[in-house]
């Protein structure tokens, strides 16, 4: 069976195969009628590194890129702002609340300097087209099977969504049916040239129900959709199901892409799975093919935690071996 091939994965780990296992069946069993996806973009869908381990832009990472070439003193600007606050925002320590408020600053700034730079929508498709955001390896093949089975996907990011939009144009070809990108997006004047963003401001730690409106399209197509698959990479990202009407189950994968030791234990507590250092799409495709699935279970949860037993303690003696070094 498939499904156990990826518990044969150096990349994945969970802190309860036996309540993963049962995520999955129900989901299986309550199938593509109850089914709606939630992802981040930068670094969940988008990669965070490339096959020579360089790391790929996030959607901020191009419009500084679009600036410096009219306005690189307002580029370096940004990234000197951009080093100050990643640390509040990956602290092991500080609370969200806590967080929140260097969060509205930093992203507040950001879009000013966009506005500063008068940034224009050419250029943006333009620098796009020309930038390391790279989709996963096999994220095409995992949006378009959603696409094809008629499934609500809500792509909640704190990113730019005029940089995702020209992304899923360059890269898939369009933007899929049925996928609806929450984010900020650009305001521009009556010449195309930005000089504002969308409200509310959407960052790491607010990205739920919170700052969706009731008059959104699709909350017609979510309706009775109670089972989320939701994918992250940041800690905020496992929340972003918060008020989700009458949900059921959550399935909840997120991708660690670095700092594997500090951020483990808290990786571990936020998500069913944790996908560890892994620029592909394989382990959440092969979820979804088995939760698609017609046909009746083989496999017992007692075959999953079996499976699972061994790269667990597989993953620690590798998070050891790093450490060690
Ligand atoms: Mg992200």
């Amino acid at each position: 069976m498939k499904i156990m091939n990826i518990l044969k994965s150096p990349h994945i780990r969970m802190e309860n195969p036996e309540v993963v296992w049962k995520k999955i069946q129900k989901m299986h069993e309550d199938g593509a009628d109850k089914l709606m996806f939630i992802s981040d973009f930068d670094c969940t869908l988008s990669k965070y590194k490339d096959s020579e381990g360089n790391r790929c832009n996030t959607t901020h990472a191009v419009i500084e890129g679009a600036m410096s070439v009219r306005h690189p003193e307002l580029a370096d600007k940004a990234a000197e702002m951009d080093k100050k606050y990643v640390q509040f925002e990956y602290c092991p320590i500080m609370t969200v609340e806590e967080k929140i408020p260097y969060m509205v600053e930093w992203w507040e700034n950001s879009h000013n300097f966009a506005v500063q730079a008068k940034l224009t929508r050419q250029e943006v498709a333009e620098y796009v087209a020309k930038s390391r955001v790279y989709l996963r390896d096999l994220a095409k093949i995992y949006l378009k099977k959603i696409e094809e089975n008629g499934l609500p996907h809500i792509v909640f990011s704190a990113g730019v969504g005029d940089i995702i939009e020209n992304v899923f144009k360059n890269q898939v070809g369009y933007i899929p049916k049925g996928l609806h990108i929450i984010s900020n997006m650009m305001v521009y004047d009556e010449n195309n040239t930005c000089n504002g963003f969308t409200e509310p401001l959407i960052h790491t730690f607010n990205k739920n129900s919170t700052v969706l409106n009731n008059d959104m399209l699709f909350y017609e197509e979510i309706k009775g959709r109670k089972n989320v698959f939701l994918l992250g990479d940041s800690l905020g990202d496992s929340h972003m199901d918060l008020g989700v009407k009458d949900e059921g189950v959550a399935l909840k994968i997120g991708f660690l892409n670095f700092n594997f030791d500090t951020l483990m234990d808290k990786y571990m507590e936020h998500y069913d799975i944790v996908i560890l250092d892994d620029q592909t799409m394989a382990i959440p495709l092969e979820i979804l093919d088995y939760i698609l699935e017609k046909s009746s279970f083989e496999n017992s949860v007692e075959d999953f935690k079996l499976s699972a037993i061994g790269k667990v303690e597989h993953g620690q003696n590798l998070i050891e071996a790093k450490a060690s070094h």
